[in-house]
């Protein structure tokens, strides 16, 4: 099987070809984003794999097709960038890693927790620069603290045990509550009660029709002044502009950002001799209670080691036509 792996970074090949190895794929591999800019390049192989901002819409898919493509070996959890119906008309198989390290993501997110409440980022520049003073780092206990996690899943749950370690009293909803988190101590609310009582508040759900925008100037309103929000699924569940305008007001006290709405644009590249031409992504970095993250919360060894080795194994379970539960269409 001919695999042509797209958004390939130098990490991405190590860990591929390693998991690759003697498996009779042959592994060619893209820098570029797989999108209808790109589809010449699809042209003599069998499967295709993709990461979270390669576009494959149904016209993209059509191509796809045409060039004898049956498979997409998404190596990500979320699958919102795909036209799943699509893929399912034209007979492609798509197949994602649903659960490669919920673990990273979750940690990730407690990691902007803690630089925002501690202002690390802030204090690693003064101590380099001699300075000192403590004026504008101080911080809060978060033992005793209320912590929202909207979207309990894999992520969701790996995150809310972190916070009840920390001595949190965790609130959550979720469509499909957990029975192993209320066993833990948490507790399943309506969103709106989480707007109101939570002092930190932590996306895990999905991006799609019924979560796009679901931080907005009306769910801020209801939120206590001063918030932290913390977003670590994918950036269209914040309004970004919203976000702004509620960091002026002083109702967001804490914002951090793993995902942005329109990260395709300048994520995963060296942008640092470009002029970024997003002026809502450039205001937002100027806050100094604002920590953005380019979507690294997936990034550690062991996340990455298993993508690799389920993407393999996903490409193989088609050849071989078994059944495979990571099967999207
Ligand atoms: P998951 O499918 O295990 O969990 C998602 C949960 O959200 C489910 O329990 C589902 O019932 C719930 N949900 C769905 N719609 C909801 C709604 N409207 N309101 C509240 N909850 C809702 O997924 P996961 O593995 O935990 O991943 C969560 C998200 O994290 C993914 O969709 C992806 O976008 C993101 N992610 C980010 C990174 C990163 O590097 N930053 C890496 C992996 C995944």
């Amino acid at each position: 099987m001919k695999v042509a792996v797209f958004s390939c970074k130098p990490y991405d090949k190590r860990t591929l070809t390693t998991f690759a190895n003697d498996k009779q794929l042959s592994m060619s591999y893209f820098e570029s984003r797989l999108s209808m800019e790109t589809i010449s390049l699809v042209k003599g192989f069998d499967a295709v794999s993709c990461f979270v901002n390669d576009d494959i819409n149904a016209e993209v898919i059509q191509c796809l097709k045409q060039q004898g493509v049956k498979t997409i070996a998404l190596r990500c959890a979320g699958f919102n960038n795909v036209d799943l119906d699509a893929a399912q008309k034209q007979g492609i198989k798509v197949f994602h890693v649903p659960d490669y390290s919920p673990t990273s993501v979750a940690e990730h997110a407690v990691a902007l927790i803690m630089t925002l409440n501690r202002k690390t980022h802030r204090a690693y520049h003064r101590v380099k620069e001699g300075n000192f003073a403590l004026e504008g780092l101080m911080g809060f206990n978060l033992e005793g603290k209320t912590v929202g996690c909207i979207g309990t899943g894999r992520i969701g749950a790996a995150f809310c045990r972190i916070m009840k370690g920390f001595g949190c009293r965790v609130l959550c909803y979720d469509l499909f509550p957990s029975q192993e988190l209320i066993d833990q101590g948490c507790q399943y609310i309506a969103l709106d009660e989480i707007y109101q009582k939570s002092d930190i508040i932590s996306l895990h759900c999905p991006l799609n029709p019924s979560t796009h925008h679901l931080i907005n100037k009306h769910s801020l309103e209801k939120m206590k002044d001063g918030v932290m929000i913390i977003n670590t699924s994918r950036g269209a569940l914040v309004h970004a502009q919203e976000a702004i305008d509620a960091l002026y007001s002083g109702k967001i006290g804490y914002l951090g950002l793993d995902v942005y709405e329109q990260e395709n644009k300048i994520f995963f590249e060296d942008m640092s001799s470009h002029i970024i031409q997003d002026s809502v992504f450039q205001l937002m970095l100027t806050f100094p209670n604002v920590v953005v993250t380019g979507h690294q919360g997936y990034f550690t060894i062991e996340a990455l080691n298993h993508i690799a080795e389920t993407t393999i194994d996903n490409l193989l379970h088609h050849q071989n036509d078994k059944n495979n539960s990571r099967q999207l269409t």
